[in-house]
């Protein structure tokens, strides 16, 4: 079966970024000139193909290998689905905030326990974490404030 060929154009860019490249499933380099389908194309629009894939030279051959990768990797997870158990968000929610407390601890106090270690630790302690890096943080923008105040002269005491 024949399809409709479709062409993909040399397009200037004025942002450089990496863009993702749908041959490949890499992107492009930070480049000033992008290879894409144009944007009126009705099923294909913005299609692009980075210029590793062009020096490549075989740009079939480089879209065909990506597919397998991609039946490979939907296997790996269809697989995984049914069998990976994982933590809930709320826990995940309630280590982050250990994990904040931890690095804010670690940079402002002598506090040097790594991180693992206390998301080991019985809740009680973790909560005690917590509310000593919130303090730490109460404290530092109290600090921060008052600071403000000198430079910029605020008093109470000056009616203006
Ligand atoms: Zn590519």
């Amino acid at each position: 079966m024949t399809a409709f060929t479709i062409h993909a154009e040399l397009v200037p860019t004025n942002f450089y970024t990496r863009w993702h490249c749908h041959c490949c499933g890499g992107t492009t380099e930070k480049v000033g000139v992008l290879c894409e389908v144009p944007k009126s194309h009705p099923t294909h629009a913005g299609f692009r193909v980075c210029e590793k894939c062009l020096k490549a030279g075989d740009v079939q051959q480089q879209m065909l290998d990506h597919a397998d990768e991609l039946e490979q990797r939907a296997k790996y997870l269809r697989d995984t689905a049914s069998r990976l158990q994982v933590p809930t968000y709320a826990e995940w929610q309630y280590a982050d905030r250990v994990a904040d407390a931890v690095q804010v601890l670690y940079h402002t106090t002598d506090f040097e326990v790594p991180t693992n270690e206390v998301l080991a630790w019985p809740r009680e302690q973790q909560l005690e974490i917590i509310a000593r890096a919130e303090a730490v943080l109460v404290r530092e923008a109290a600090e921060r404030e008052a600071a403000s105040r000198l430079v910029s002269g605020d008093s109470d005491d000056i009616p203006f």
